[in-house]
């Protein structure tokens, strides 16, 4: 995807601050951070969503889930962290470019969804 601007990180052609790479992934930090630590884990192929996930991608989505602990001790999250991927509209996607979120605090993080009562 040539404008896709995930896309246009693994290519290098946006600078982003690359903390781990392979075959498959890519993982940088957030260009605009919810806390002190936020990195995303994207693949390299262009996917746009967990809902275009099938079986042909199970061994890059089984790399970029167990990257994010690994990265996550390496990003000094000594007492957790928090994943999410945001899927859709509805998920509050933005990119369109699969991306799991790693983010964590020194304090325990806020509750993602608030529940009415
Ligand atoms: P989404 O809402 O799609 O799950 O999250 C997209 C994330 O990508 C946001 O947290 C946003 O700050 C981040 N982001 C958007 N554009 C860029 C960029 O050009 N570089 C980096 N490093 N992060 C980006
Ligand atoms: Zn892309």
């Amino acid at each position: 995807m040539s404008d896709c601007i995930f896309c246009k990180i693994v290519r290098k052609e946006i600078p982003a601050k690359i903390i781990y790479e392979d075959q498959y992934c890519i993982a940088f930090h957030d260009i605009n951070p919810a806390a002190p630590v936020h990195f995303l884990i994207i693949p390299k192929v262009h996917i746009v969503s967990l809902y275009e996930v099938d079986d042909a991608h199970q061994l890059t989505l089984g790399k970029m889930l167990g990257l994010a602990p690994k990265l996550a001790k390496q990003q000094g999250c000594e007492n957790g962290f928090r994943t999410i991927i945001n899927t859709g509209e509805v998920g509050g996607q933005e990119v369109f470019h699969l991306h799991i979120h790693v983010i964590s605090s020194n304090n325990v993080l806020p509750a993602m969804i608030h529940r009415s009562q």
